[in-house]
């Protein structure tokens, strides 16, 4: 059951090969084993978890099931469920239980019916690309317990990679569900800015962040992706665009891959600035062979330049502190979360409820962008970069007029041991170098398992769409996982035997 695709669980379901109850179970009981070495899921709730199975399972008994109706789905915790801790992975939201359901949670489980198992651990306030800034600790990559799953998105892609759900929620501000979801050999789908609603999931950096899903392959991602799109009044960035099916152009071309050549015509766009310095001998040598194997389906290669895209690290931490210190000054022990239990007035139990209940890395982006917001700072740090972040957005304007799609590697090096990066936040923030400029753009991207590097860790082959352009993206990835199986592999230490049918 764990190496089933979505469909094929929904098939499964449907046939009443097995109930969502059961399914479930299976899930609990894998996270129950697992998850103490793992730490990728940070709360869970079985009875809430087994009665929404039961009300999948009468669904599906009364006809009334929609695709996903009874699969289980791990939550990234930055997503308030109603009932449910909602962390953020924060001390700060440590006793926070939400009292409303953020819109991508409504829509998968009370429309979609999916089944949720729990919230999974996350960097704090989604900042970090390890998972070791989480308040609940380090996350371990289920393929090799001593290197980190990636951040922010690190239990979601802990859970999926160790087949303790069949599919995850992560959110993606400058890299967090592509990067993790290549480090830990899944695929991860960040769509166009817009596209999926912000309603309910804790702001980091409101013009960047956007949520998506992970799971094993391309395919998957768009049936998820499929239950979390669509216009939301509640979110004022959401887009009013009519609703699409994400696996449209799967169905229709998986008839044309017989032929040979599934991809004919295809223009992919290679930047020679995602192939620069930086890039780790063993990440470049599977991206290129991927890149071969996409020649081999029909697609051509062209060279692009995305020339402002070394300036995207340097903006993107000018512009997400600046809105994260924004959002995060409602965390101020009044309304939400920690209150420091002892102080003297209101301005002492401010500074200490933020002192003691935010950890260092949001501390030091709070910092970082109350002084480029400051007066007299302003014009020379956020204003400027909000020039440059119009100039990188260009670049892609400028490459997508000579290809259809842009691809190269997700991230410069396989997972790095725990503990590597973070004595050096800028060590730590280059883990974003071909993600970022992404969010920038606002442009959507998808990671796929593009083979294995250093110390048999995984690689994530990024693929860059045009704006909505993701059906198209997914298929151009679902036509490489048709012809590969790096997706299909999962970490032996996972495996299970005797679990198995
Ligand atoms: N690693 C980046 C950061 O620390 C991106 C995180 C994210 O996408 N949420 O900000």
């Amino acid at each position: 059951m764990i190496e089933k695709s979505l469909k094929e669980l929904s098939a499964a379901l449907a046939a009443r090969e097995i109930s969502s109850v059961e399914l479930t179970q299976l899930y609990l009981d894998r996270i129950a084993r697992l998850n103490p070495d793992l730490n990728a899921f940070i709360t869970g709730d079985a009875e809430k978890s087994l009665a929404a199975a039961r009300a999948a399972d009468a669904r599906l008994a009364a006809g009334l099931a929609g695709p996903l109706t009874g699969i289980p789905v791990a939550q990234k915790d930055i997503f308030c469920a109603e009932g449910w801790l909602t962390t953020c992975g924060s001390k700060m939201l440590s006793s926070f239980v939400s009292p409303y359901d953020a819109t991508v949670i409504r829509k998968l489980e009370a429309e979609a019916g999916l089944v949720s198992l729990g919230k999974t651990n996350m960097d704090e306030f989604a900042m970090g690309s390890s998972n070791e800034t989480s308040f609940y600790g380090p996350v371990r990559n289920p393929w090799n317990f001593d290197v980190v799953p990636g951040g922010s998105s690190g239990g979601s892609a802990a859970a999926v990679a160790a087949r303790l759900a069949p599919a995850a929620t992560g959110t993606d501000t400058g890299g967090s569900i592509r990067q993790p979801a290549a480090l830990c050999g899944l695929t991860g789908l960040k769509p166009t800015y817009g596209v999926v609603s912000r309603y309910g999931m804790i702001a980091f950096a409101s013009s960047l962040d956007q949520g998506g899903p992970m799971a094993k392959s391309a395919e998957d991602c768009a049936l998820m992706l499929n239950a979390m799109a669509g216009f939301d009044a509640r979110d004022s960035t959401s887009l009013e665009r009519p609703a699409e099916d994400y696996t449209r152009a799967l169905a229709s071309r998986d008839a044309a891959a017989s032929a040979g050549k599934p991809l004919a015509g295809l223009r992919v766009g290679l930047p020679k600035e995602f192939y620069a310095e930086g890039l780790s001998q063993d990440v470049a040598q599977v991206i290129e062979a991927a890149i071969e194997e996409y020649r081999k389906l029909g697609a051509v290669t062209v060279d692009v330049s995305l020339p402002n895209m070394q300036l995207s690290i340097p903006v993107y931490y000018v512009l997400a502190p600046a809105e994260a210190s924004s959002n995060l000054s409602r965390f101020d022990g009044v309304r939400y979360g920690y209150r420091a239990p002892q102080y003297d007035d209101l301005i002492d139990m401010y500074c200490k409820s933020r002192a003691q209940g935010f950890g260092a890395e949001v501390k030091r982006r709070i910092l970082i962008g109350t002084y480029v917001l400051s007066h007299g700072y302003y014009d020379a740090y956020y204003l400027q970069a909000q020039k440059l972040r119009r100039l990188i957005a260009h670049d892609f304007v400028e490459a997508f007029k000579r290809c259809d799609v842009i691809m190269g590697p997700t991230s410069p090096t396989v997972a790095f041991p725990l503990g590597a990066k973070s004595a050096d936040p800028v060590q730590m923030y280059l883990s974003d170098i071909y993600t970022i400029a992404v969010n920038l753009a606002g442009l959507p991207g998808i990671s796929i398992p593009g083979g294995f590097g250093a110390g048999g860790l995984p690689v994530g082959l990024q693929i860059i769409g045009n704006y909505f352009d993701e059906a198209r993206m997914v298929h151009v990835a679902h036509q490489y996982q048709l012809v590969s199986d790096w997706h299909l592999r999962a970490p032996g230490k996972v495996a299970w035997p005797e679990e198995e049918e």
